[in-house]
């Protein structure tokens, strides 16, 4: 999608600190990190969100992706959390569905 900013950043057009990339997949920086490691893991392709028809080898390869960035950043033994906003309600900001990897630091305990 040609005004989307996260098409733009998975797909090189825009500079950014890329974590991971592959042929399906690209992992950033978030810019307004919410913990010391916080990285977006996105599809190349455009959805809006992870109930927009993703196919569910996208959804396994982001997922996947997810982990290796755990691994990347040094937070895998210790753990981290992977959320997945969707819609207004859920605070999506970003309609490029994306997974946030969240760590490096004891994650308060509730899911809200
Ligand atoms: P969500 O609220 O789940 O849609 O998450 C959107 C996330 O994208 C937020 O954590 C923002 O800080 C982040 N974000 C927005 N614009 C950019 C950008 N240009 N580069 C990196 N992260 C961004
Ligand atoms: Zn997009």
């Amino acid at each position: 999608m040609s005004d989307c900013i996260f098409c733009k950043l998975a797909n090189d057009e825009i500079e950014t600190k890329v974590v991971y990339a592959d042929e399906l997949v690209c992992a950033f920086e978030d810019a307004n990190p919410q913990a010391p490691v916080h990285v977006l893991v996105v599809p190349k392709k455009h959805y809006q969100d992870i109930a927009d028809e993703v196919p569910s080898e996208t959804i396994a390869r982001v997922f996947e992706a997810a982990n290796k960035v755990a691994k990347i950043k040094g937070i895998d033994q210790k753990g981290y959390r992977l959320i997945t906003n969707k819609g207004a309600d859920a605070g999506q900001s970003v309609f490029h569905w994306h997974v946030h990897v969240l760590g490096g630091k004891t994650l308060g305990e509730g899911l809200i």
